[in-house]
C-alpha cells in the first residue's frame, strides 16, 4: 500500500463517506486540464467538474500564476478595518454581471457560509426594521449546505436526521414539477398571506445534491413574482448554478425577476481555493446602511476576503468572460442536447435532461430513484474503470465538466454512458 493511503486509513475522515465498507479512496498526485492523474499512473477524466468546482480545467497556468504572484504580495490581511485591490476589484467585477439591482458583496469561505449570511442578512434586515417576519420558505429536496442555517433551509433527510431538533423551522414548497404548479401556488400563497415571511431560499432550475433536478423556470417565476408581492426576500443559491454552469453567466438570468440576495461560491475560483460571496441589493444595504452598533452585521471568519481565493477569482473571472469560454460553454451545451436526443427513448433510461453544460441521466433500476440505488455501487467503480469520473446521486448520472474539455473528451463520455446503459438488462 502506498505511504498515502496508509495515512488516508489512519488518520483521515472523509466527507459523505461511512467510516467501514467503502473501497480504499484513490491517491490523486497531479492534476491538468480535465485530468486527474493517480499515484499509480491512472488518468481520470473529471466528468464532474471535481465536486462542481472546476471552471477552466485543473493547474490552469492564468490562475497559478495569480495565485503566487499574490502569494508573494499580500496573503492575507484581516478585513475588519482594512481592505486590498484584490477583494474590492473582484466585488467590482462581480457587481458588473451579477442579476440586476445586486450591488454589494459580503464575502465568507464556502458555499455554506455564503447561505448562512444571506440567511442572517435577510433575518436581521427584518430586525433592524423593526418588522415582525420571521418565516422562511424554502423547497423540498433542497441542499444549501451543511452548516446549520443552511441544513435548516435544505430537505430533511437521512444527511439531517441526527440534527433534527437543533434545525429551525421552515415552510417547505413541494419540488416544483409541470404537474404540481397549482399545489405549489396555492401553498406559496397562503403561507405569503400570514404576511409573516421574511425570506424565501431557492436553487434557481436545477436542485444540485438532491439528484440534479431540473425544474420549470415558469413556476419559479412565479413564486419569485408573488414572495416580491408579499415583502419577502428572495435568495438565490447559486453556489452551483453560478458562472456558467446553467449556459448563462447565473441561472437567475432565466428568470424575469432578480433576487434581493445572490450566494455563489464552488465555481468562484475556477476551483482552486474556497471562498464565498453573498451580494445583496441596495434596498438591503438601506437596512443597515446606519452608525446605530445594534444594527450592525455581526458576522465575519478569520479568512475573509482572502487576497490568494479573490486574486485566484479574478483569474478566473476573466477566463470565464472571455470569447473563448463562453463558446466553449455553448458548445457543451449543444453537444449535450444532441447527445440526450439519442438516448431520450432508450428502455433504461427514466428521464434525459440538460441545462447549459449540465446534462442528466436517470437511470431505471426498476426501484425507483434514491441516493442510496443500490444502482449507485455500480456506476462509480464502473466509469472509474473507464478512466472516467462521474459519481452518480443514487440512480442519476449526471455530466457538469469544466469547460476546456474538448468535443472528443465529451464523445468518449457519451459512448461510455451508451455502453453502461447496453450493459443493464
Ligand atoms: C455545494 C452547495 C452548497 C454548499 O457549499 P459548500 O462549499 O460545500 O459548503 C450550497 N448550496 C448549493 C446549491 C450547493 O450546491
Amino acid at each position: 500500500m502506498s505511504t498515502i493511503l496508509d495515512n488516508d486509513k489512519e488518520y483521515i475522515w472523509h466527507p459523505f463517506t461511512p467510516l467501514k465498507g467503502m473501497p480504499d479512496p484513490l491517491p490523486i498526485v497531479k492534476a491538468e486540464g480535465a485530468y486527474l492523474y493517480t499515484e499509480s499512473g491512472q488518468k481520470i477524466l473529471d466528468a464532474v467538474s471535481s465536486w462542481w468546482v472546476n471552471l477552466h480545467g485543473h493547474a490552469h497556468p492564468n490562475i497559478v500564476k495569480a495565485i503566487a504572484e499574490q502569494a508573494a504580495t499580500l496573503e492575507h490581511v484581516i478585513f475588519a478595518g482594512f481592505t486590498h485591490k484584490p477583494a474590492t476589484e473582484l466585488a467590482k467585477k462581480l457587481v458588473s454581471i451579477f442579476p440586476e439591482g445586486i450591488k454589494k458583496v459580503f464575502y465568507s469561505d464556502n458555499g455554506s457560509t455564503s447561505v448562512e449570511v444571506a440567511l442572517k442578512m435577510a433575518i436581521q434586515y427584518w430586525f433592524n426594521k423593526g418588522i415582525e417576519k420571521k418565516r422562511i420558505i424554502a423547497f423540498e429536496g433542497a441542499y444549501h449546505g451543511d452548516t446549520f442555517g443552511s441544513m435548516s433551509v435544505g430537505d430533511r433527510s437521512v444527511f439531517s436526521m441526527p440534527f433534527q431538533p437543533y434545525l429551525f423551522e421552515v415552510t417547505f414548497l413541494p419540488f416544483p414539477t409541470i404537474d404540481n404548479r397549482e399545489e405549489v401556488i396555492n401553498l406559496l400563497s397562503q403561507t405569503l398571506e400570514k404576511g409573516d415571511v421574511a425570506a424565501c431560499i431557492y436553487e434557481p432550475l436545477v436542485q444540485g445534491a438532491s439528484g440534479m433536478r431540473i425544474y420549470p423556470q415558469e413556476i419559479l417565476d412565479e413564486v419569485i413574482h408573488l414572495a416580491k408581492q408579499h415583502q419577502a426576500l428572495c435568495i438565490a443559491d447559486e453556489v452551483m448554478t453560478g458562472f456558467g454552469r446553467t449556459g448563462k453567466l447565473f441561472a437567475s438570468e432565466y428568470l424575469s425577476l432578480p433576487p434581493d440576495i445572490i450566494c455563489v461560491s464552488k465555481g468562484i475560483t475556477g476551483g482552486f481555493l474556497p471562498l464565498g460571496v453573498t451580494a445583496c441589493s441596495v434596498e438591503i444595504i438601506h437596512a443597515f446602511d446606519t452608525a446605530d452598533t445594534l444594527k450592525t452585521f455581526y458576522h465575519g471568519h478569520s479568512y475573509t476576503a482572502n487576497p490568494i481565493a479573490c486574486a485566484a477569482a479574478l483569474a478566473s473571472f476573466d477566463l470565464l468572460v472571455s470569447e473563448e469560454t463562453q463558446s466553449k460553454i455553448q458548445e457543451i451545451a449543444d453537444s449535450h442536447r444532441n447527445w440526450a436526443e439519442t438516448v431520450k427513448n432508450h428502455p433504461k433510461v427514466v428521464k434525459v435532461e440538460c441545462l447549459g453544460t449540465i446534462l442528466v441521466i436517470e437511470i431505471n433500476t426498476g426501484e425507483g430513484s434514491s441516493y442510496f440505488s443500490e444502482i449507485r455501487t455500480k456506476i462509480y467503480p464502473y466509469f472509474l474503470s473507464k478512466n472516467i469520473l462521474l459519481r452518480p446521486l443514487g440512480n442519476t448520472i449526471y455530466c457538469m465538466p469544466p469547460y476546456c474539455i474538448t468535443k472528443e473528451e465529451l464523445n468518449t463520455i457519451y459512448s461510455e454512458i451508451n455502453a453502461f446503459l447496453a450493459t443493464l438488462h
